[in-house]
């Protein structure tokens, strides 16, 4: 059966309809890598007009559980784009600060300024997941955020940004071996916190948290994609392929230049 990258505003979504190693299109892992350089190559001399014409901004949000693959993601799609137009922000637990603040105050500092690229390694999504889950706030006031994450997002999309937002789909067979592979990996167990464990023991919770922010933030000007990700090629070459066509879409342009540039010869 084929399975839909996005689906329509007010669409119950229950990951389990979702394989997490399904492959949009006809590509293999012989053929990404060529796909996946030539779709970042022509997002460079896009990313370039952006910046370029300093109009517009492009906030690509990454959520995914622990070892989906952000960091990965993060390092194929932006390759080659230049480093000045890019912002690459993690969200990690919120500082003190962060904590005196309304949810999204730490989230709206972070966006990209125009003729930009922003990516967030998590979101403000982790305010309706890990929050939702751990009962980090009481159920009254995060049950009213997925509502104020949509205001949040009409508010930035007004001011001409455009949101891509990546829910990267692995199962639970999939962590358990990545998990496995930064505990024997010496230059991956960094990655590695016992913490991850128990995180995993909530796995069915965090699934759940996710099919509702899924379901309630499916907007139509700013949908979830949802990116089969225990194939790492295929997660990197179908977000690849989101980014180049969302730029492509976008067609920014050169602004106009100085009148009169013809005739001079610089001596
Ligand atoms: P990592 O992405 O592996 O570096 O981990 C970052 C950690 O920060 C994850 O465990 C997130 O769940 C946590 N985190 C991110 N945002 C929030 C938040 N708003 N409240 C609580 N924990 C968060
Ligand atoms: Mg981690």
């Amino acid at each position: 059966m084929k399975q839909p990258l996005t689906v329509p505003p007010g669409t119950k979504i229950d990951l389990s309809d979702f394989d997490p190693r399904y492959v949009h299109g006809d590509s293999s892992k012989n053929s990404s890598e060529a796909e996946i350089a030539k779709l970042t190559e022509a997002s460079r001399y896009l990313a370039y007009r952006l910046y370029a014409e300093n109009r517009r901004a492009v906030l690509l949000v990454l959520q995914g559980m622990d070892t989906a693959g952000k960091d990965g993601t993060i390092r194929t799609v932006m390759t080659g784009i230049n480093p000045q137009s890019c912002q690459i922000v993690p969200f990690k637990q919120p500082s003190s600060e962060e904590r005196d603040h309304d949810f999204l105050w730490r989230i709206h500092k972070a966006m990209p300024r125009r003729g930009n690229i922003g990516i967030f390694n998590r979101s403000h999504y982790e305010d309706v997941l890990v929050v939702r889950v751990h009962n980090l706030v009481p159920k009254s006031e995060w049950e009213t955020r997925y509502e104020r994450i949509n205001e949040f997002e009409n508010l930035l999309i007004e001011g001409h940004v455009t949101i891509i937002k990546c829910f990267l789909h692995i199962s639970k067979e999939e962590q358990r071996e990545r998990l496995q592979a930064r505990l024997d990996r010496p230059h991956k167990r960094w990655k590695f916190s016992k913490a991850d464990l128990s995180e995993r023991e909530l796995w069915d919770d965090y699934q759940k948290a996710y099919e509702v922010a899924l379901t309630r933030c499916n907007t139509e000007h700013a949908p979830w994609h949802i990116i089969p990700s225990d194939r790492k090629w295929n997660r990197n070459l179908t977000v690849s392929k989101i980014l180049h066509d969302t730029l492509k879409k976008l067609d920014p342009q050169f602004p106009a230049c100085e009148a009169g540039l013809d005739d001079i010869v610089v001596e």
